[in-house]
């Protein structure tokens, strides 16, 4: 039971069908539980199969591998989704990679960069694809797509397909919002700072210095964490962000904003 239902109150997502992608780690996970206690019946999607369904289980939803990648399988997730729930209100594309052999253009061979295209990028064109029809039946929705700080600004440590691709869904992401604004679906890209996440981890482990490089960029002079990726989400998935669409919602300890930061 979720604990909004625990409380007997209603929850900020009472009566809404969500889909999360990724939702088996970091901030996907995070989004899966903050959905759930505000009483959304929550799908989760992943590759994580034994990881996925103890996860559903403990919301109370349901797991469905995908590979978001997959046409076949992103069209089958939305499917089952409607299928059993009988509805479609939230799509929170968020599932992505970004591997060690993204580097520098200079390094980073053509079996890399597409590698990440794909998981990145076309994944989310395959997931909005899927989700719009289901939406537009019912002139109502949120979509929302993670992209990155790094869509809107370049970063000192680079990584060439994985900036590429989060450039490629923020702006799906506003074509999406200024399409379907008069047809009751909300669009919206939410852009994280760097997030304490097993992502983010794995990217740094083995390089400290590359860490600490990108923290001096961050004035709050620390990373996010999930949870806090997760409460901006909700705010886009309930009716109370219900005048915002098409917008950059940066989440990022103030990156975005600093010319400086501060000692
Ligand atoms: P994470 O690695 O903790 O979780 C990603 C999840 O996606 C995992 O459960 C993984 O199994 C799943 N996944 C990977 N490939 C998949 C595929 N092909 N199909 C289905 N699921 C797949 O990552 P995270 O840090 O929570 O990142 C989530 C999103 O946020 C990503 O799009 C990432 O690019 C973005 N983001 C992360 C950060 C950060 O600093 N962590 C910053 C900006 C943006």
């Amino acid at each position: 039971m979720t604990k909004a239902l625990e409380r007997n109150m209603a929850g900020r997502l009472e009566g809404k069908v969500a889909v999360v992608t990724g939702g088996c780690s970091g901030i996907g996970l995070a989004t899966v539980r903050r959905f759930a206690e505000e009483a959304a019946t929550v799908v989760v999607a992943d590759l994580a199969d034994e990881a996925g369904e103890t996860i559903a289980s403990e919301v109370g939803g349901m797991y469905v591998h995908t590979d978001v990648a997959s046409k076949e399988e992103v069209d089958r997730l939305f499917a089952r989704t409607v299928e059993r729930y009988g509805r479609l209100d939230i799509a929170f594309n968020n599932a992505g990679i970004s591997p060690p052999d993204d580097d520098s253009i200079l390094d980073t061979d053509l079996e890399a960069w597409r590698r990440v295209q794909e998981v990145n990028l076309t994944s989310v064109y395959l997931c909005c694809k899927a989700a719009l029809p289901y939406m537009l039946e019912r002139r109502s929705g949120s979509i929302i797509n993670t992209a990155s700080f790094v869509a809107v600004m370049g970063a000192a440590t680079s990584q060439i397909s994985y900036s590429a691709s989060k450039g490629g869904v923020l702006a799906m992401t506003r074509e999406l919002g200024v399409q379907f604004a008069r047809d009751g679906i909300r669009v919206n890209a939410l852009c994280p700072g760097p997030v304490n996440t097993p992502l983010l981890k794995e990217l740094f482990a083995k390089d400290a210095e590359r860490a600490a490089r990108r923290l001096v960029h961050v004035p709050m002079g620390r990373f996010g964490e999930p949870e806090e990726m997760a409460n901006a989400v909700l705010f886009l998935a309930s009716d109370e962000s219900s005048f915002m669409t098409a917008s950059t919602f940066l989440v990022d300890g103030g990156i975005s904003g600093a010319y400086v930061t501060p000692l």
